[in-house]
């Protein structure tokens, strides 16, 4: 069933979706590229194996160290351009120069399943979800600062010059738009982060999902109101007294 439908809306010829008042179990984490969101997304998914992660298409070259079918489904420009005309990627987008979209039919199962999904995706993306699944929680993840990524993106070494000014111009572009965020996250500790997406998930659930990662009560406790409802959202021991 897809996904639209299964929150009991079916979009409208143009694209739009009717909202329903059930919970999504969707979440979305979006950001500039170099922000460590698949930092973030890795160390989640070593942590707390109940959240289904989506693996991405992407017509990009894998990197050193990347498994087809594990950080993503490594296909060339035909097998995209056939994955987007048979309707099978949720939502996809160009970023530097590849072309990278989530698969639909493997998420859609994972929600009708009840389980609690994950897409890590740049913004574009996030927009078109937002539009097809408009309950999904979308959560942009910031850097501490402008300079802080820079330096984690030329860090990384691994991109040609001009692949990297590229990656630098979208970036800014990216974190002017963390205003239409739901939630925002400071990537200042990889640890204060997952803790702080698996209260936004738990949040968003009905159920306890036993989380593997300690959420300190105290720590929950101090804020008013539940996460999701927080703009940026920090760390309690991070924020001023
Ligand atoms: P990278 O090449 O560094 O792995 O990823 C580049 C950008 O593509 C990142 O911002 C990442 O979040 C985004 N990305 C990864 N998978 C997808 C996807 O399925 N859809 C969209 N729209 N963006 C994605």
């Amino acid at each position: 069933m897809p996904i639209s439908e299964q929150r009991g809306r079916r979009p409208s010829p143009s694209g739009a979706a009717v909202a329903s008042p059930v919970h999504s179990r969707l979440t979305v984490l979006s950001g500039p590229s170099g922000v460590g969101k698949s930092t973030v997304v890795a160390e989640l998914s070593r942590t707390c194996p109940q959240i289904w992660i989506s693996v991405s298409a992407t017509t990009r070259r894998p990197r050193p160290g990347e498994v087809d079918g594990r950080q993503y489904h490594f296909v060339d420009d035909d097998e995209f351009d056939r994955l987007i005309a048979s309707g099978a990627l949720l939502e996809w987008a160009r970023f530097a120069g590849n072309r990278y979209g989530t698969p639909r039919e493997p998420l859609d199962a994972k929600l009708e399943a009840g389980v609690a999904c994950l897409l890590e995706i740049d913004l574009a993306g996030a927009r078109q979800v937002k539009r097809v699944v408009p309950d999904a929680r979308l959560v942009f993840l910031a850097p501490p600062s402008w300079e802080e990524l820079v330096r984690r993106l030329t860090g990384r070494g691994t991109e040609p010059a001009e692949v990297l000014e590229r990656r630098l111009a979208v970036a800014r572009d990216e974190l002017a738009a963390a205003d239409e965020f739901e939630v925002t996250l400071v990537n200042t500790s990889v640890q204060d982060v997952c803790r702080q997406l698996v209260a936004l998930i738990e949040d968003c659930d009905d159920r306890s999902l036993n989380f593997a990662l300690p959420v300190r009560k105290a720590e929950r406790g101090r804020h008013s109101g539940p996460p999701g409802r927080r703009r940026h959202h920090q760390p309690a021991d991070r924020r001023a007294p």
